[in-house]
């Protein structure tokens, strides 16, 4: 258990206008105060209160920041440990200077996600409700931050929470038949087994179903543009970057800091794919053989090829036809405006069953059809995230997945006739495995692993 103070920036690095040093631990208020003059010494205000003042040197007695500071103490507080915020706003140099500072009093810099990970320990959130954090810093748009809210207020903790509830009624009723065989209350185990294995089974089938669309929430979609060198790849690159605003994040890994560039289509976060240039490929084939190209093109989620209505097919058309077959791909014949040289009908014969639309984008015709066919191909009518809905993290849907097998194994037993015993096996697993999923069965090291990929200073 760690007990020391730790503090960090909890505001994005950069040109902000205020940032935050965050301190927590139970010495926060009497460090802060060691470095603030202000009407009142800190460790004599009530909490959460918000107090102005200045922060000064202790050595040299300089004034270093005009300050409001935050007193909150434990436990009503993020971490359930004292909390200090101290608001400077003087940019980042004087940020900085406020955080060594407060570490020169006998504070420990935080690690990264130490802050939550202690909101974790110290039981005010659980895990799923901790990586919600983690995915709200991260969310790329609207949806994806309410599907992020959702799981930091807890409510897909509340429905992995019931489920566990019902394997727990099933296990002690299982367990009663084992210790009063006489009551031969065998039958009526064998239907509850039946019914509970067979509702959570359900339950645990509609939160997968909605996997799919959670993750291309959380992770958007990786996002290529093909087409022949002066089809108009740049013109619906900038289209699309125009209408809908990009959105730069800054992920913080554990290694190294990661830009990435999203653009948001009536919901859906498209990741625009940049390696090897790939993002507006002048010509993918040939730069990149078609090995290569194929490779590079089954990594990506979403294929946006560009034809020109004003040029008959050439070979590299074709190439490109084909070579995006697997793909989920829409294929856009882009110049309208331009006299019609194509043969349509036989791009939509080489297109199967995917989108082929007309744009012309000197005059922004067809970019809405557009929009609305790719968020056509990903979700069926309009997202609906009011409810927890969906389940976005790849660490769930594993669980989940595993979780189901076993309740399955479960009900196969039961149909087998197998003994009660060996069936509570299997429940119990099942109940172990959803309960990974909010962290109360996982281990140390997962859990150190998990709070690592956050930001600093959250
Ligand atoms: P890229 O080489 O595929 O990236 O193509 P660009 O986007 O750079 O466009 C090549 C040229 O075609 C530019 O001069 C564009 O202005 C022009 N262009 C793009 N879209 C259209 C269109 O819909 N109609 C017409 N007439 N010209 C277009
Ligand atoms: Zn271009």
């Amino acid at each position: 258990m760690n007990i020391d103070t730790i503090a960090a920036i909890s505001t994005p690095m950069g040109e902000g206008a205020i940032g935050i040093v965050r301190v927590s631990g139970e010495d926060a208020i009497a460090v802060a105060d060691k470095i603030y003059k202000g009407k009142f010494p800190l460790t004599v205000l009530d909490s959460h209160t918000i107090n102005y003042g200045h922060i000064y040197d202790p050595q040299s007695g300089e004034t270093i920041e005009e300050v409001m500071v935050s007193v909150l103490r434990a436990p009503k507080t993020y971490t359930k440990e004292n909390m200090i915020e101290i608001n400077c706003h003087g940019g980042l140099v004087s940020v900085n200077r406020v955080l060594h500072l407060v570490l020169n009093q006998g504070t420990r810099l935080a690690e990264p996600g130490e802050f939550t990970k202690r909101a974790f320990l110290n039981g005010r959130i659980d895990l799923s409700q901790a990586e919600g954090v983690m995915d709200l810093i991260r969310a790329k748009t609207d949806r994806a931050m309410n599907v992020a809210m959702n799981q930091v207020e807890g409510k897909l903790s509340q429905r992995i929470q019931k489920l566990r509830q019902e394997l727990l009624e099933t296990v002690a009723n299982v367990e009663v038949n084992i210790d009063y065989p006489e009551y031969d209350a065998e039958e009526m185990t064998v239907t509850i087994l039946q019914e509970k294995g067979t509702f959570v089974q359900k339950e645990i089938e509609r939160l997968l179903q909605t996997a799919h669309q959670g993750k291309i929430l959380r992770e958007g979609l990786s996002t290529v543009i093909v087409g022949r060198p002066n089809v108009g790849k740049s013109s619906l690159l900038n289209s699309l970057v125009h209408e809908n605003k990009a959105i730069v994040t800054e992920i913080a890994g554990t290694t190294r800091d990661v830009i990435e560039e999203y653009v948001n289509v009536r919901g859906v976060p498209l990741r625009l794919l940049d390696t090897a240039g790939i993002r507006d490929t002048e010509d993918i084939v040939e730069k990149l053989g078609v090995e290569r190209s194929r490779k590079v093109l089954n990594e990506a989620e979403l294929v946006l090829l560009v034809l020109n209505q004003n040029e008959p097919l050439t070979d590299s058309d074709l190439e490109l036809l084909k070579l995006t077959e697997e793909n989920d791909s829409i294929i856009i014949v882009n110049k309208a405006d331009l006299e019609d040289r194509i043969d349509i009908e036989y791009v939509r014969k080489l297109a199967g069953n995917r989108p082929v639309l007309a744009t012309s984008l000197v005059r922004d015709e067809g970019v809405d059809e557009l929009e609305e066919a790719i968020r056509d191909l990903f979700f069926e009518g309009d997202l609906d995230t009011g409810d927890m809905s969906y389940v976005s993290n790849s660490r769930h849907i594993a669980l989940l997945h595993q979780a189901k097998q076993s309740v399955e194994e479960a009900l196969g037993a039961v149909d087998a006739d197998m003994p009660v015993d060996m069936i509570q096996i299997d429940i119990t697993r099942a109940w172990e495995l959803l309960g990974e999923v909010i962290g109360d069965s996982a281990q140390e090291s997962l859990i150190d692993q998990l709070f690592a990929q956050f930001c600093l200073g959250k």
